[in-house]
């Protein structure tokens, strides 16, 4: 049993103020760090979830108490929004190694307080150079692999890793500590062990059939043939030496050396156990893949709605193309919390529409000629948005628009959506006014269920987020050397040029429509961040359903039911959960109040903790 959690240091709003007095808030020089981590219990491990916190000196948020305390930790020890960025997602790597770790890829999105500007850094993982069109076609019986759970357990599926590069190259270009020193809480995380909760319980549990096929993926998460018991410890000490050598040798430890040809050969051959009933279909990956694999400097997306402007992921992600479209869709649009059914009309159509643009237009722009300049401007979302009838929805699928923005026909369109409930969002900021909002994932909850025998990480499965059928005209299709369109919307909203907002979640398509929603939520309906973020959400990405979380459907089903829609309930059939989602999140206010924001019940609830807490 873990020991009652230690409370967080708090002071009061006004000693605070005197303390800061004639600083500019954000520069204020913080007290000495207290001596031992806030939330520590029992062997210094973090198990207290705090959703709601505000304060001073730099922020944290993630799905999970020990990943935000590393975080937190760094920030303390002057490391810098990027520093707690990479602090985090290292952690996360440990306890939510189902989600996100080195064996995935990811999206990193950085406001520089320095230069006043957004970059980001695209860590997608790629396809290896020698995978065919047909990858995904079983030899068998010509016709593309079931995608759940045979496909997605497979090498064909891993594409190379993007986050160990996309760590690299952030803290390199603006952290102020080394990655060496960023890695360090999630080695003291993984060798002491964290407690496990019944969200980790239960993700191992849906996956079981799926590690089970894998004699090192089982021994790890499946001791004694079960997952590990709610309020064990679960240590993780192969990872925390591949992060010790991470620590030494930089990403090179995973793109180059033993660890390189360990991925490879898993890809190729994956060692499955004898008596699994999945085909686990061989990937292509070789050495070389890993060798020349570049995470790669991005200009934002940036679209401007009710006065703020929003930035997010260019191509390859489509997040930052469909909810900027979205945004200045319902830019035209008036709606207020007043007439709650007319607000998620628009919402929801608005979605629609630029899922279809999406669908059409986006891939990676390194392979297709994405038409990111024209999906973001205002005169191409209101061609959109002539279409969405005020009195009723929009029948889906939608067509998508045309780019000449000549728009508002009707014709039909199937849309195509990934579904994934796996990925992980966190939200970081500084002292200095710095802001980081990263999603990462190995896409599947789980990933490819294949674990580097030794090494402690999944192997992700993001190649399943192509278009499994080859066809010349999607932007989407397999191409060697390709990246995958994914959704994940890392998203920073600044206000006078300032941050305001930063947004992010994981859940496979529905990441767009999350982000979207509390935007909206936030922006438009008069919801404070807190309750944005808890309040039930509903998603429609051009396909004929619209799903909804079932307080969602209590909620709001009357309301739209006069406009034509009808809610069904979300979840699939392979994971127990029927959330929509898993918001991270910031909001910076006056005099550089920052508060933090983390899911209160969705997988499990999340954490939120800053540096300096105010009652
Ligand atoms: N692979 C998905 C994407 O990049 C994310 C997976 C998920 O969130 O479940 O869009």
């Amino acid at each position: 049993m873990p020991r009652p959690a230690v409370r967080p240091l708090v002071v009061s709003l006004s000693a605070l103020a005197l303390l800061v007095a004639g600083l500019s808030p954000a520069e204020a020089k913080p007290a000495p760090a207290p001596s031992a981590p806030p939330q520590a219990g029992s062997g210094g491990r973090v198990t207290e979830k705090i959703p709601v916190q505000s304060g001073y000196g730099g922020a944290v948020a993630s799905v999970d108490p020990e990943a935000t305390a590393a975080g937190l930790k760094v920030l303390r020890n002057g490391g810098n929004a990027v520093d707690a960025a990479v602090a985090t997602a290292a952690a996360l790597g440990v306890t939510e190694p189902y989600s996100a770790g080195v064996g995935g890829g990811g999206y990193f999105v950085y406001y520089n307080a320095k230069t006043r500007s957004v970059q980001t850094i695209d860590g997608r993982e790629t396809a290896p150079k020698s995978m065919p069109h047909d990858a995904f076609i079983d030899p068998a019986t010509g016709q593309p692999y079931p995608f759940t759970p045979q496909l997605v357990t497979s090498g064909v599926s891993v594409g190379v890793p993007g986050t160990p590069a996309t760590w690299e190259r952030a803290v390199n270009r603006w952290g102020r500590k080394s990655l060496a020193q960023n890695l360090k809480p999630a080695i003291d995380i993984a060798t002491r062990g964290f407690v496990v909760d019944a969200t980790f319980r239960q993700q191992t549990l849906d996956n079981k059939l799926r590690f089970e096929a894998f004699p090192a993926t089982a021994a790890l998460y499946l001791p004694n043939g079960d997952a590990p018991a709610v309020g064990s410890v679960f240590r993780n000490r192969d990872l925390a030496r591949t992060y010790q050598l991470m620590a030494k040798q930089g990403a090179k430890a995973i793109y180059h050396g033993p660890i390189a040809k360990e991925i490879v050969d898993n890809v190729r051959n994956p060692r499955k156990s004898p008596t699994t009933t999945l085909p686990v279909p061989k990937g292509y990956m070789k050495l070389s893949d890993l060798t020349s694999y570049r995470a790669l400097n991005q200009k934002p997306t940036r679209i401007s709605y009710r006065g703020l402007d929003v930035y997010s992921m260019a191509p390859s992600s489509s997040g930052g193309t469909t909810v900027g479209e979205a945004l200045n869709i319902l830019e035209t649009k008036k709606f207020s919390s007043a007439d709650p059914g007319r607000a998620l009309h628009y919402y929801l159509d608005a979605s629609a529409l630029a899922f279809a643009d999406r669908n059409a237009y986006v891939g990676d722009p390194a392979f297709v000629d994405v038409p990111t300049k024209t999906l973001l401007s205002q005169r191409f979302a209101n061609s959109r948005a002539c279409l969405i009838p005020d009195s009723t929805r929009l029948v889906t699928p939608v067509a998508p628009g045309d780019l000449n923005g000549t728009g508002c026909s009707t014709a039909k369109t199937a849309g195509h959506n990934e579904q994934g409930m796996s990925t992980t969002h966190l939200v970081a900021s500084d002292r200095w006014g710095n802001v980081v909002s990263y999603t990462l994932t190995i896409e599947q909850t789980g990933g490819s269920g294949m674990l580097v025998p030794g090494r402690g990480f999944l192997l992700n499965n993001e190649l399943t987020d192509f278009t499994a059928v080859w066809a010349a005209a999607d932007p989407n299709r397999i191409e060697p050397g390709k990246r995958p369109r994914s959704s994940m919307s890392p998203t920073i909203v600044l206000r006078n040029g300032k941050p305001y907002l930063a947004v992010g979640s994981p859940g496979g398509s529905t990441i767009i429509t999350t982000v979207l929603q509390t935007l909206v939520n936030r922006i438009d309906l008069g919801m404070t961040l807190p309750q944005a973020v808890a309040a039930p959400r509903a998603s429609l990405r051009n396909t004929a359903t619209v799903t909804a979380e079932p307080p969602f459907i209590d909620a709001y089903s009357s309301a739209l039911t006069p406009y034509g829609y009808t809610l069904t309930p979300s979840g699939d059939a392979f994971t127990s959960a029927a959330e929509i989602g898993a918001v991270a999140a910031l909001e910076f206010k006056r005099h550089g109040l920052v508060q933090a924001v983390a899911e209160p019940t969705r997988r499990g609830g999340g954490s939120a903790g800053v540096v300096y807490p105010v009652r």
